[in-house]
């Protein structure tokens, strides 16, 4: 396999372990060498269409020059220092441009490493907020069936503990309450049987529960499932009935992807604390920021020890902090609700061939997300260098084939990504079939 063939990708798989990968299993890694706007470059000179944008996070495209300046600018100015006792220009921008791209309530900013990292900060603040009202014992969390938070032990507990990829570790982790994930879709109002669950959860634990931690709208990486936003209306009322904060993780939807700003802004109301990643930095650097409201960062303060308990080495990175607020700023410039908006219009349009597809469970498709739900887990060893082969890069796992493709995606690098979508899913759903030979892709694509 031509793939397989080089000795840096030989060294690859026997020394490095990639994203739940196993070391010395052979599991194909395509080697990228360079990469600009939707399109990868491998080193053997193919081309593909990225529908991943690098898990959500590179909206506007790869090497974008006006990302590369401000980072290249910040870089002769400084690349690091600590942020404990000091502070600088690209972390009081980026800071108050996400204050002012936020609900007005959203006024306190913590910067953090990770998606990961800025769940576990959510949790202890909404730990440390009760804890300062002379309430410890709220400790617990209630998160829904098929939610993903990350992979650190806090984020993993609020995982979801069959499916979360981290039942493995289940006696280590804090026990928390898991109630069923809403079964009523995005634009449909909650049935009874939605809440039924974490109303009886919150009235026989709340005295023990700081937080409902969920990912509104669209559960990503549980499942990639659309809900309404009606059934967080109702959360919500149940929450302020009962007194426990609301934490909302938007690092998958954040920043426009589900055709809102920001998720919360289908349901109208804003969460106590919310959870910002991938996307934030345009896919340059890591970086993620968890926000909450003035009044709540008072009441940590107020207590024992009088400061917020989290300091990572790392923390509020100039760069990181300088690529956040390019990212921003690209993202109000460049009309993101149009672009997002026709996205979503291309992808409902090209992926519904599928649906008469045997073996094709659901298609569905919100704002700048498409997924295509199949029967049966797909056998990724064959289905990866298939994609490869159709000049598209798509990373499915379990029985999900899904694209969240960059902002700047053209109609055709979109009609191009969904033609080999359809295509490489109808191959890999009929068994004994020969492989089709490759998309031709026209000159004109080859040069964007
Ligand atoms: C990706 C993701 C995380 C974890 O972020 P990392 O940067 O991978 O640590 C947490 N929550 C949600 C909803 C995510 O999609």
């Amino acid at each position: 396999m031509k793939s397989t063939s080089s000795p840096e990708l030989s060294f690859d798989q026997n020394h490095i372990w990639h994203p739940y990968s196993a070391i010395g299993a052979g599991q194909p890694v395509f080697h990228v060498d360079s990469a600009k706007g939707c399109t990868l470059t491998l080193k053997d000179g193919r081309t593909l269409i990225d529908g991943m944008a690098s898990w959500w996070s590179v909206i506007h495209g790869y090497n974008h020059p006006a990302m590369n300046d401000a980072l290249k600018k910040q870089i002769d100015k400084f690349s690091h220092v600590m942020f404990g006792g000091l502070t600088h220009d690209p972390a009081i921008a980026l800071a108050t441009k996400l204050i002012e791209l936020t609900a007005p309530e959203l006024d306190a900013v913590f910067f953090a490493d990770s998606g990961s990292v800025a769940v576990e900060v959510a949790m202890k603040m909404a730990i440390q907020y009760w804890a300062s009202q002379g309430q410890p014992t709220r400790q617990k969390f209630i998160s829904l069936r098929n939610g993903y938070h990350g992979d650190t032990f806090g984020a993993m507990s609020v995982c979801d503990p069959v499916n979360g990829m981290h039942s493995l570790f289940s006696s280590t982790l804090a026990q928390q309450l898991f109630v069923e994930a809403p079964a009523t879709h995005f634009g449909e109002q909650a049935s009874e049987d939605d809440l039924a669950e974490l109303k009886a959860c919150l009235e026989n634990n709340h005295q023990r529960v700081a937080a409902i931690i969920l990912e509104p709208i669209v559960q990503g990486a549980g499942g990639m499932r659309f809900y309404g936003a009606d059934y967080l209306v109702k959360l919500k009322a149940l929450a302020d009935q009962y007194g426990v904060l609301v934490i909302f993780d938007e690092i998958a939807t954040g920043f426009g992807r589900t055709g809102k700003l920001f998720a919360y802004e289908h349901a109208g109301f804003t969460p106590d604390i919310l959870c910002l990643g991938k996307a934030l930095t345009g896919g340059y650097m890591t970086l993620s920021a968890t926000l909450t409201q003035r009044k709540i960062a008072d009441v940590i303060q107020s207590g024992e020890p009088g400061v917020f308990m989290h300091g990572p080495t790392f923390m509020g990175n100039p760069l990181a902090c300088a690529a956040g607020l390019a990212s921003l700023t690209l993202l109000e410039k460049n009309d993101w609700e149009s672009k997002v908006s026709n996205i979503e219009t291309k992808l409902t349009k090209h992926l519904a061939p599928c649906r008469e597809l045997d073996g094709v469970a659901d298609v569905r498709v919100l704002g700048a997300i498409g997924v295509i739900e199949l029967e049966e887990p797909v056998d990724m060893k064959t289905i990866q260098p298939l994609f490869v082969e159709h000049g598209v890069w798509v990373r499915p796992f379990g029985k999900l084939v899904y694209v969240m493709p960059p902002y700047v995606m053209t109609d055709t690098e979109l009609e191009s990504l969904c033609a080999a979508i359809v295509k490489v899913v109808t191959i890999s759903l009929v068994k004994d079939m020969p492989v089709l030979p490759p998309t031709k892709r026209t000159s004109a694509e080859k040069t964007i």
